[in-house]
């Protein structure tokens, strides 16, 4: 196999910023793409420079790759669960001794930082570890009958799933999506960001280390077009995409065509609600959790901040300062707390998002604008201040779409049913949030809101065990938990006549 993309990774900013071409992986090797046209190149968002180039997979490359991984899939399902575990512990082991290669090269391509990549990293291990616990425990029903006779059922694999990622969390993507899909016997074909193509490489490469079949998990590199492909083949059991509500709608189109199950992990605008009563350090410190991680790029951020009237002055100045507070910066630095957010694109669209709130009558209490960090080598980089929005109403474009940036939108709210109105008031339904300190209030309101998931007094904390997942626009299915065992699997039923056939005819 040629040298591993983890050998061959640039080393800190200033160091060589090209990493191979060759992104694509099956049949247990990386793949030189076969044209080289339409490259694209990809940036690394601290710096602005180029750190690869992306030349997506077309339809020949994209089969090749799912014929490879349904070879793997017809000897990986025949395992006992118990044998698939033993090749997921390694593989999670691996990524465990490599966390801070892994980390580093996920921070140089999506620009979060340090800190939180590691976290991202410890995540997705644990992940593998945990559905590899639950690979050997897989298992069916017995059914008794009249006569003798009974039935049973069978949780098998779908087949070759693909995967479908968005550029937030690269390699913790990946992981979520292949290791249900692994430990429940399938193989699968992930398809990255082309923001973000390295990562998944790194994942594919320790699956192999690890010991599963050659083309068990498959790396195609491409975007929209290279998508559809994997959506429309007709050898593709199921797709598992994260990403926004459009292309998740069309997502759902393409592998309708096809009756192909879909789990649809898309965007959110999360309401976070905070009483009076509340403690209110951590009422603080969990809005700033609900909307700054990863630059403010993620899904179930809590965006849209209601707060009890009586509370918002001392809540906004606590806000406030922290929010001005934060060492912003070269991610690769332990002590920087925000880094660069994905693309210039990205962060203009953030940045009038702000523009636009303020001509719509909101007020920005701090950041909002591009940061100049001054570091000389940063000088290229996406970087902006994070920005706490007031004077909000509800039919703002801040409070009502999702910005995917560092932009907190607070709102006073009076009471409770008024608050829970609101809150359900949008078209997503992702995750929310409530601190009170008055538990039946809490499961109340835990109960009324229209999400997916609700934190109580915490925001943005999502261990592999807890079932993660949208209502709403915000998607179906779920990642995590012992649930997404059954989006991975489908069930047989066998019965077994033990007497003489009763026939009609
Ligand atoms: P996106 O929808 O632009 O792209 C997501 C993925 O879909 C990419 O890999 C892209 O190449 C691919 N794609 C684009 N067009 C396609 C098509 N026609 N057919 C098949 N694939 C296609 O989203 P993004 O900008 O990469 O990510 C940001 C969005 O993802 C936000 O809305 C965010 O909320 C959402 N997100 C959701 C979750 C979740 O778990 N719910 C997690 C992370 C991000």
């Amino acid at each position: 196999m040629s040298q591993s993309i983890l050998d061959t990774m640039p080393g800190t900013a200033t160091g060589t910023l090209v990493v191979s071409d060759h992104l694509n992986f099956w049949d247990g090797k990386r793949i030189k793409p076969r044209q080289e046209k339409n490259a694209e190149p990809v940036f690394e968002p601290s710096t602005g420079r180029v750190l690869c180039q992306l030349i997506p997979c077309g339809a020949e490359e994209v089969d090749a790759a799912i014929r490879s991984a349904h070879a793997a899939y017809k000897k990986w399902s025949k395992l006992a669960g118990m044998e698939r575990a033993r090749v997921m512990l390694e593989a999670a082991r691996i990524i465990r001794e490599k966390r801070d290669k892994i980390a580093k090269l996920e921070v140089i391509n999506n620009g979060k930082t340090i800190t939180e990549a590691l976290v991202d990293i410890d995540i997705a291990w644990q992940c593998i570890e945990y559905y590899a616990g639950m690979a050997g425990t897989l298992a069916g029903q017995h059914i008794q009958l009249p006569g003798g006779a009974f039935a049973y059922t069978r949780r098998e694999a779908l087949g070759v799933c693909a995967g479908i990622g968005a550029w937030n969390y690269p390699f913790q993507i990946a992981a979520w999506k292949s290791a249900p899909a692994l430990a429940c016997g399938n193989a699968m074909v992930f398809k990255p960001s082309p923001m973000t193509p390295v990562t998944a490489v790194i994942l594919a490469e320790i699956y192999k280390q690890a010991g599963v079949p050659d083309g068990l998990f498959c790396v195609v590199q491409g975007g929209a077009e290279t998508g559809s492909l994997l959506c429309q083949h007709p050898m593709v059991a199921k797709v598992s995409f994260t990403g926004s509500v459009p292309t998740g709608k069309k997502v759902m189109e393409m592998s309708a065509r096809g009756v192909k199950q879909v789990t649809l992990e898309l965007g959110g605008k999360s309401p976070l609600i905070i009483f009076k009563d509340c403690e209110l350090e951590n009422a603080v410190k969990g809005a700033l959790m609900a909307n700054y991680l990863t630059q403010g790029q993620v899904c179930c951020n809590g965006t849209r901040v209601y707060v009890q009237r009586e509370i918002m002055p001392q809540f906004l100045a606590e806000v406030v300062k922290r929010t001005k507070a934060i060492p912003l910066g070269d991610p690769l630095l332990e002590d920087t707390r925000m880094g660069a957010l994905i693309s210039k694109p990205q962060l203009d669209k953030v940045l009038s998002y702000v523009t636009q709130a303020k001509a719509e009558g909101a007020k920005v209490l701090c950041g909002g604008e591009p940061f100049l960090p001054s570091d000389p080598k940063l000088k290229g980089g996406y970087f902006m201040s994070p920005c706490v929005l007031i004077n909000c109403r509800d039919d703002m474009t801040c409070v009502k779409e999702e910005i995917f940036g560092p932009v907190m939108s607070v709102l006073p709210f009076d009471t409770e049913e008024e608050v829970i109105e609101r809150a359900n008031n949008t078209t997503f339904g992702l995750a929310s949030g409530v601190f009170t300190r008055d538990i039946s209030r809490a499961h109340r309101v835990a109960e009324n809101l229209e999400a997916g998931t609700c934190f109580i007094n915490n925001y943005n904390i999502s261990p592999v065990e807890v079932p993660f997942g949208g209502y709403k626009n915000s998607g179906f299915g779920r990642e995590n938990g012992q649930v997404t065992i059954e989006y991975y699997s489908q069930l047989k039923t066998v019965v077994v006549e033990m007497g003489d056939v009763d026939s009609l005819f």
